[in-house]
């Protein structure tokens, strides 16, 4: 664990002008992070401007300003302060360091994943923290800043989407804390549950119509995966966003331990998402092509043909299940 807590506070405290950055693909504790304390800040008389790679998924449309975040080319003039929430590493952002980063520039670096690279000068790197909008609520209680109905939804829609709806391993005390005290504040449970939860579009049916039609398992049931072509997409209109929330179908299903969704992003381009339920750490297993995350949810990006990916990586996949609790590949005890 990594805190500059105070210098961060500090720095923005005496900022008149900072960027927030977040993961390209964003999901919801990117955004609700973003938006969060974008505008906590702008109550203590800060000027924000908001940058995202991708377009808001439609999924998240209903948090308040999602159009204020906008992709590089828009943003005419960024800070020299920037700070990146829910980014594991750089690259994350999508772009690359010289495109924000000056000489003059300080990088602030908030974040909740195991695999976090430190790359701020600055960095608040709290792996026990259930969602990056959790470090965001702590960060605005230390600057004093009034959490109000918005922000707290916000919040909210981070932790929840992050967590499971409070269920994954990630959800401690803290976070039903944490989430209290959102709704004392007036978080919107209503409207995130209207708007995200069962607000799910005919594209995204499509694809879990497929995925469930499609599924693939091991000898011994412990691995589960579907592969998707970009036709499938295609044919069932869908954005990568669709994609999002899948994987858990397959995570929950009995004797399953890890879930693998291959996606063809391109026509040599592979998006792996891993989730694991009891004690596999797919950090570790995406860590090997070069992704990252957490212990039970982790991805990573692999060049190749799909039906080639699928094989080296299924097959690698298996046998270290198979051989379960290898210290080579950090698995965690089964037995404790
Ligand atoms: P998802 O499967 O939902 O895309 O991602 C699951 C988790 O793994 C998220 O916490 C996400 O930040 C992380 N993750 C996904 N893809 C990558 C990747 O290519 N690199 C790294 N470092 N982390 C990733
Ligand atoms: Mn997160």
């Amino acid at each position: 664990m990594m805190t500059d807590i105070l210098k961060i506070k500090e720095v923005i405290k005496n900022s008149q002008k900072v960027t927030i950055i977040s993961h390209y693909s964003p999901d919801g504790d990117a955004l609700a992070s973003q938006l969060a304390l974008a505008r906590g800040l702008e109550q203590i008389e800060i000027e924000i401007s908001l940058i995202n790679k991708d377009p808001i998924p439609d999924a998240y449309q209903f948090l308040k300003n999602w159009e204020c975040i906008k992709p590089l080319e828009e943003i005419p003039d960024f800070a020299s302060v920037i700070i990146c929430v829910d980014c594991a590493t750089w690259e994350r952002t999508g772009y690359l360091k010289e495109q924000l980063i000056g000489e003059k520039t300080i990088v602030i670096n908030i974040d909740h994943h195991i695999s976090n690279t430190n790359f701020g000068h600055l960095n608040w790197v709290d792996p026990n923290a259930a969602a990056t909008a959790e470090l965001i609520y702590d960060l605005l209680g230390l600057l004093q800043v009034k959490i109000d109905k918005i922000i707290a939804t916000s919040i909210y829609t981070g932790i929840s989407t992050d967590t499971g709806s409070f269920l994954y391993e990630n959800t401690t005390a803290t976070t039903h804390i944490v989430v209290a005290d959102l709704i004392n504040r007036g978080a919107d449970i209503n409207l995130v549950r209207n708007s995200y939860y069962e607000n799910i579009n005919i594209s995204k049916i499509n694809l879990l119509k497929y995925g469930l039609n499609n599924l693939s398992f091991s000898v011994d049931n412990q691995v589960c995966w579907v592969a998707f072509t970009r036709d499938v997409f295609n044919n069932a209109n869908a954005t990568d966003a669709d994609g999002e929330g899948l994987i858990n179908h397959l995570k929950s299903i009995s004797g399953v331990e890890v879930a693998i969704i291959f996606r063809e992003t391109t026509s040599d381009t592979i998006k792996l998402s891993f989730r694991s339920k009891k004690w596999a750490d797919v950090n570790q297993l995406a860590s090997k092509y070069g992704g990252g995350g957490h212990p039970r949810a982790a991805g990573c990006t692999i060049t190749g043909n799909l039906d080639s990916v699928v094989d080296g990586v299924i097959n690698w996949v298996v046998q270290s299940i198979a051989q379960g609790g290898t210290s080579k590949f950090g698995w965690d005890n089964k037995c404790t």
